[in-house]
């Protein structure tokens, strides 16, 4: 008999694994896709890691969890900063002091400041949607270039038909610093992350190909409780109705070349070309290898057998994620986890906290 049946192989059912066997306790991961580690799952193509479930920049100011995160891995010294391209014109991100001199040809951060001040007059009455809310943070400039089609092309819709209420602040620097990420730490696993995920799951029996779903009844039977990182809607078999997402599709090119683009991250702003952005794996790890492998980004409305990615947490979707929290307390058997089972945007430093908090409650 196990003490815990663990549905999912990702951050957040390999942290309460590895955590649980420290106690001694014997567990049990059920994972329904061919591999461990959920959407950090990372492969080898000609010796470069590719990201499979998309980018994944490891970034925290959190000390403990970074020492935890460093007992499995070491990390590289990797700094995001991605750039935007623009019908052939690029700009550094976060928006900065080099992308306003690329833009104005100014130096100065007074002279940005005023520009942008002048711009954002153009809005004068409360903003109508998301066009006119971008224009009144940052002005017309930096949001026809910066914004403007990026953010159509990851709503699929017009920015003046989206609710302005989705950009509450867009953060400018003043400065010419062009990291990504205001983190005390940051950086990319040196061996990848599926590594980190088998050093955490060493000692536990593992099936993949198994959809607990599936063969709930006869895996029950194993464990004294379940700890499911799988979708809450699916665990009720969408009783009170689907949780919605936002998806993503990628197209993998093996390419015959060194360096492609000289980044790991470029985003493509204009609305004309049909991708969000392409990731070139190899610079996550300042890689030298004689080829580059290359994924474009697409978004993409989720339907119900799609890979759920982002979840859509307006006030329709989290009542109803609500009411399945209440379904799930009441099974008193099984604690549900992580992005899908709490139905919640985490990053990778933020579901290991909450991993760790669950199983101090659990474990202790
Ligand atoms: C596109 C994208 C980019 C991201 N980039 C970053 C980043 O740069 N930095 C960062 O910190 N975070 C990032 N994140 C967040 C990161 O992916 C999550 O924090 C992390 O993957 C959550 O782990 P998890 O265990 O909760 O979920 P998952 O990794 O989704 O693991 C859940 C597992 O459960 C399995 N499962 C589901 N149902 C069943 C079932 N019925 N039976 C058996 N198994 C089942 C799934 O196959 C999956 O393997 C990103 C997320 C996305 C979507």
């Amino acid at each position: 008999m196990y003490d815990y049946l663990i549905v999912g192989s990702g951050l957040y059912g390999a942290v309460f694994a590895h955590e649980a066997m420290k106690k001694g306790k014997k567990v049990l991961v059920v994972e329904k896709r061919d591999h461990i580690g959920g959407n950090i799952y990372t492969e080898q193509i000609e010796g470069i890691n590719i990201h499979k479930y998309g980018a994944h920049i490891f970034h925290t100011s959190n000390e403990e969890v970074w020492k935890y995160v460093n007992q499995f891995t070491e990390f590289n010294n990797y700094i995001n900063a991605p750039i935007a391209n623009y019908k052939g014109e690029i700009y550094n991100l976060p928006f900065n002091m080099n992308t306003f001199s690329k833009m104005w040809g100014i130096v100065t951060p007074e002279e940005a400041k005023n520009i942008i001040e002048k711009q954002k007059k153009e809005i004068k009455d409360e903003p109508k949607n998301l066009e006119e809310q971008a224009i009144s943070l940052v002005g017309r400039d930096i949001y026809e270039k910066l914004i403007k089609g990026y953010t159509e092309k990851q709503w699929e819709r017009d920015c003046t038909e989206i609710p302005a209420f989705i950009i509450k602040r867009l953060p400018v620097r003043f400065t010419y610093d062009n990291n990504y990420f205001n983190d005390r730490y940051q950086g990319i696993p040196v061996n990848g992350y599926t590594a980190i995920i088998e050093k955490m799951l060493m000692g536990a029996d593992i099936k993949i190909n198994t959809d607990y779903l599936v063969y709930k009844e006869e895996l029950d039977k194993l464990a004294k409780k379940v700890i499911y990182t799988g979708p809450i809607d699916a665990y009720f078999n969408y009783s009170l109705g689907e949780l919605a997402y936002r998806s993503i599709s990628f197209e993998n090119e093996l390419l015959d070349i060194e360096n492609y683009q000289g980044n790991a991250v470029v985003n493509y702003t204009e609305r004309e070309v049909p991708y969000t952005r392409i990731i070139e794996h190899k610079h996550f790890e300042f890689g030298t290898q004689p080829k580059t492998v290359i994924s474009k980004e697409y978004s993409k409305e989720w339907k119900l057998g799609d890979e759920p990615y982002y979840p859509i947490n307006d006030s329709i979707n989290n009542e109803l994620y609500n009411r399945y929290r209440k379904l799930a307390e009441k099974e008193t058997n099984v604690l549900f986890g992580g992005r899908l089972g709490e139905y919640k945007y985490y990053d990778m430093d933020k579901v290991i906290e909450a991993a760790l908090k669950a199983c101090e409650k659990e474990l202790s």
